[in-house]
């Protein structure tokens, strides 16, 4: 499977320019160009390396990069247009693991990436797919979810469910981005459906094995939490 790498850049051109340099490299782009849809598309689970613009619309480079740190471990290359050392800390701080002035060579650029990259491989191999919180257990890689060792049974959908909330923990997730999410956008029938699926996973987790995991946030939606978090 090809590297996804999402380019969060205002500049059109600028953001034009790596997508076709980065595609030529053989990665596969998308490009967003305000802050909002870079943050959701970046914790969407399906992108391997960011590169993220410090000077953006709406929620900056900077706040993006703190929002996406809370919930992902997903590589982040900062690009400013200055050669600020405050920017540069700035970035770091807030959880990036490279940074770069635009006046940069591409191939410095894609040296970086492949840098970052190599080092998140490495992490990666060292973990072993799985989320966890107190004795439950999943494993991302083969659909499996465990408590205490024992395997529950799940359907395709109850697993997906359960996983996007065990990546968001200690989030509020609304009833609209879990059907996004789990559903897809493509998807006409009752929203209902979420708190169908959401007491389908309490009556095999949290009433089975008497623990709370799966909080209802009134007039928002839902949250994973462990009891003692
Ligand atoms: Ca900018």
């Amino acid at each position: 499977m090809k590297t996804r790498i999402l380019v969060i850049e205002d500049e059109v051109k600028i953001a034009r320019f790596l997508e076709l340099e980065l595609n030529h490299e053989g990665y596969e782009v998308e490009v967003v160009h305000d802050g909002r849809s870079g943050y959701e598309k970046a914790v969407s689970g399906n992108i391997d390396l960011i590169i993220l613009d410090l000077m953006l619309p709406g929620i900056s480079g900077i706040e993006v990069c703190r929002r996406v740190r809370r919930v992902s471990e997903v590589p982040i290359i900062m690009l400013t247009a200055k050669d600020d050392v405050s920017d540069k800390v700035m970035g770091l701080d807030s959880g990036a693991d490279d940074y770069m002035t635009k006046s940069f060579a591409i191939e410095e650029l894609l040296a970086r990436i492949r840098v970052v990259l190599k080092r998140k491989g490495k992490i990666e191999a060292a973990n072993t797919h799985t989320l966890g919180a107190g004795n439950l257990l999943l494993h991302k890689d083969e659909y499996r979810v465990t408590y205490k060792d024992k395997e529950i049974s799940l359907s395709k959908k109850e697993f997906e469910l359960l996983r996007y909330l065990m990546e968001n923990r200690g989030i509020v997730l609304s009833r609209e981005k879990i059907l996004d999410h789990v559903w897809g956008y493509d998807f006409y029938g009752d929203t209902n459906v979420t708190d169908v699926y959401i007491r389908y996973l309490r009556n095999k987790i949290d009433q089975k094995y008497e623990v709370q995991f799966i909080h209802t946030v009134r007039g928002v939606g839902y949250m994973f939490k462990e009891n003692e978090e």
